[in-house]
């Protein structure tokens, strides 16, 4: 697996790549990769003739009170990973290419971003449609792999490459989760093993309300339903708990009137932050 450190590096490899006629699959991430990283690696193998993987740990994207400073950096045994996982190259951005000192452009989606995430987090959506126009701008990828499990920068995302004719297919993967159903995530190494126990209360939260799920159900009583779920663990601190349509993002009354009516969770254990959400009617 090639490593590239700088945009030139990255760049020339790459116009190798197309000069010898391959498709590119690009998986953005954070590194302290899981296997929910890898299953994106494994979507883009299967489409595209080569794969590359970015890590770069967003500053844009970090709010005065996130965990930017203390996020998890194991970069040699993410390396292993991806070549474990056959990527073809790593694409290890650098802070002052991404931002040189006199950067100053802001993309954003001021109804998509503000809400749910965005209003808990403000400006975070807009420091990921930065960073993600900048690096698809760089690489110029043929294919743009994306996990559900961040569902709204899904649906931010796909929006970006819409409005600003991206010349890029965006695909999704499913969301991989622990064997006792939480989603698998970076931030899952902050949390205490009692933490960790009380976590899956999450998921435990979002399949009673897909159990219960039917396209004539009103939202209220699942919701409701969520909520005695969720009282199980009073220590879980809950964000939201909503549901939405899921193009629009905009809160449904009767699941039906969504073409992809969606759960969505965000809630604090511990200092922990952590999301989740299902489709209900898929
Ligand atoms: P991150 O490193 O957290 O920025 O995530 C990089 C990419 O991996 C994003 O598209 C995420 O949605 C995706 N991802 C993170 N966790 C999971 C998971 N458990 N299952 C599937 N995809 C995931």
């Amino acid at each position: 697996m090639k490593v590239c450190r700088s945009i030139a590096d990255v760049q020339e490899l790459l116009g190798q790549w197309r000069a010898e006629g391959h498709t590119i699959g690009f998986v953005p991430t954070m590194g302290a990769l899981h296997p929910g990283h890898l299953s994106l690696i494994t979507l883009s193998r299967a489409d595209n003739t080569r794969t590359i993987v970015s890590i770069y740990v967003n500053p844009a994207q970090f709010g005065p009170k996130d965990d930017f400073g203390h996020y998890p950096r194991p970069i040699e045994a993410d390396i292993a990973q991806l070549e474990a996982a056959g990527a073809d190259a790593l694409y290890l951005a650098q802070d002052a290419e991404m931002y040189p000192s006199n950067s100053e452009l802001r993309i954003e989606l001021p109804q998509l971003g503000s809400v749910l995430e965005g209003a808990s987090r403000p400006g975070h959506f807009a420091g990921v449609t930065l960073v993600v126009t900048k690096l698809l701008n760089i690489l110029q990828p043929n294919v743009l792999y994306l996990g559900r499990k961040d569902y709204q920068q899904t649906v931010v995302l796909r929006k970006l490459v819409r409005e600003l004719f991206l010349p890029v297919q965006v695909k999704l993967g499913e969301t991989i989760r622990e064997a006792d159903g939480l989603a698998m995530s970076s931030r899952n190494a902050y949390l205490s093993p009692t933490e960790r126990q009380q976590a899956t209360i999450l998921y435990r939260c979002l399949t009673t309300i897909k159990d219960a799920a039917n396209p004539d159900a009103s939202v209220q009583p699942l919701l409701a339903m969520g909520r005695v779920v969720l009282a199980q663990e009073p220590q879980v601190e809950l964000d939201h708990l909503v549901i939405v349509d899921g193009e629009t993002l905009k809160p449904i009354g009767v699941l039906e009137t969504a073409r992809n009516p969606v759960v969505l969770i965000a809630a604090k254990v511990g200092t922990t932050r952590l999301l989740d959400n299902i489709q209900l009617l898929a």
